[in-house]
């Protein structure tokens, strides 16, 4: 098979281009991503990036620690484990979940390589191609690359400052089902949501879930943030109040160390069942030293303690960007004002396109993820952003929104003079996800 030239990705040739299965076709690289490589050169402030601030960790503590683990328990560490995860582990796991109130028992537990793979052995396990998936407008970036690699339909249900609006869920099940198509999960990200920044109230919270459950739909919860509100309360998950008809996410990667990879689910006990069976397909096992040296370190060091730190380390620059966001943005620019986690999304003054913008911002030192990878196929989020405050030092980030204000003021310029810079091909497709989009 000889390659012809339209069938080059970027500037290298595939001679593998027609072999790749139909799932694949999602996964191309948006212009996006090459921006990023441009993006991660240190005169760059990154508000991109959803990178965890690990130096806050106790490293030497960490470090002692698990040269202990692997001194005193090393076979077992560097072991193949089970498919389930290790059962001491999991019992930890129930007490992590202690503030969002999830009950459970260590057999409903599966442990995974992070959250991420929990989403994706969920998607393995419900969906066939063409099956519908309902998610927040916007969504989290790498839950929209697991449904494309799996061939789902996604639809886009809106938000309000609460999140996802249950109203709007029942029309656009009601309409996925009227057009002969199956609906098969609502995903929602309720507390701190990555990336619009907001998070369902316990009314929201119970009007979602009814939504889902009256029409038959499993929902899936995705809460990888829960325990970092600023002001130390914790939102009670969904399924602390309905076991059978919620799969819960959860992970380390937030409140310990993303690095190690170690995430769960809770899921009722037959799909409990296929999630272990679809994990030792995947891995076989999660990792056993992962799983131990957080296992230790649950079990030796102050890990609420930890996490009260991490709160105060996001919250401080959370402050410094909704300050600098106040003093420094051009009006008809608005944003939400997170109550945790990592994220703020930003709406641009009417004409402005976050995408035609990103390169002239890359140019002025400051990086963002533009709205449009937030959505399938690119397909809304235009005039939008998400920024990150979750990585830089609080006066780089004071530094980043000057310069972003700068660049939001020139475009705003260009569109009063010339009209919009907006134009099709500006826009990117689907894409594949990378670190910055974490
Ligand atoms: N869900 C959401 C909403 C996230 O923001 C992330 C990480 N950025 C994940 C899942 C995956 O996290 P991990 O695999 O590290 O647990």
């Amino acid at each position: 098979m000889e390659p012809t030239q339209q069938q080059t990705t970027g500037t290298r040739l595939d001679p593998w281009v027609d072999a790749y299965a139909a799932r694949t076709r999602g996964l191309t690289a948006s212009q996006v991503r090459a921006l990023f490589a441009v993006a991660s050169r240190p005169e760059v402030v990154s508000l991109a990036g959803g990178m965890p601030f690990v130096s806050a960790l106790p490293l030497d503590q960490i470090a002692d620690m698990t040269a202990r683990l692997l001194r005193e328990r090393g076979p077992q560490a560097l072991q193949y484990g089970s498919g389930q995860g290790d059962v001491t582990l999991r019992e930890q796991i129930l007490e992590v979940m202690d503030p969002v109130g999830v009950r459970a028992h260590p057999d409903d537990i599966v442990v995974t390589a992070g959250s991420q793979m929990a989403l994706d052995l969920v998607v393995r396990v419900f969906c066939d191609p063409g099956d519908v998936v309902l998610v927040e407008a916007p969504t989290y970036v790498t839950a929209l690359g697991v449904f494309s690699s799996y061939q789902c339909q996604v639809v886009h249900v809106p938000m309000d400052e609460q999140g996802m609006r249950p109203d709007a869920l029942r029309e656009a099940i009601a309409r996925v089902r009227a057009e002969g198509r199956t609906p098969k999960l609502v995903y929602t990200i309720p507390s701190f949501h990555n990336p619009g920044g907001v998070t369902q109230g316990p009314e929201r919270r119970a009007e979602v879930l009814d939504a889902a459950r009256s029409n038959g739909l499993l929902l899936l919860e995705d809460d990888p943030y829960g325990l970092l509100g600023f002001d130390g309360s914790v939102p009670r998950a969904i399924r602390a109040d309905e076991a059978e008809g919620v799969i819960y996410l959860g992970t380390f990667s937030k409140t310990i160390a993303a690095g190690l990879r170690v995430g769960w689910a809770v899921a009722p006990h037959g799909v409990r069942e296929k999630l272990v069976l679809a994990n030792e397909t995947a891995t076989l096992c999660p990792s056993n030293f992962a799983q131990l040296t957080i296992s230790e370190y649950l079990a030796t060091q102050p890990w609420f303690d930890q996490v009260k730190v991490f709160r105060e380390v996001y919250r401080e620059r959370r402050d410094a960007l909704l300050e600098s966001l106040d003093a420094l943005m051009p009006p008809g620019t608005t944003w939400t004002v997170p109550a945790g986690g990592f994220y703020s999304w930003v709406t641009l003054p009417d004409g402005l396109d976050a995408t035609a913008m990103l390169p002239r911002a890359v140019a002025a030192l400051v990086a963002y993820v533009p709205g449009t990878g937030f959505y399938a196929g690119g397909a809304g989020g235009h005039n939008a952003l998400r920024l990150s405050y979750c990585y830089p030092e609080p006066d780089r980030i004071r530094e980043g929104v000057r310069r972003l204000a700068g660049v939001i003021e020139s475009e705003l310029e260009i569109v009063q003079t010339f009209g919009s810079p907006t134009t099709a091909s500006s826009r990117p497709g689907p894409s594949t996800p990378t670190p910055d989009l974490a």
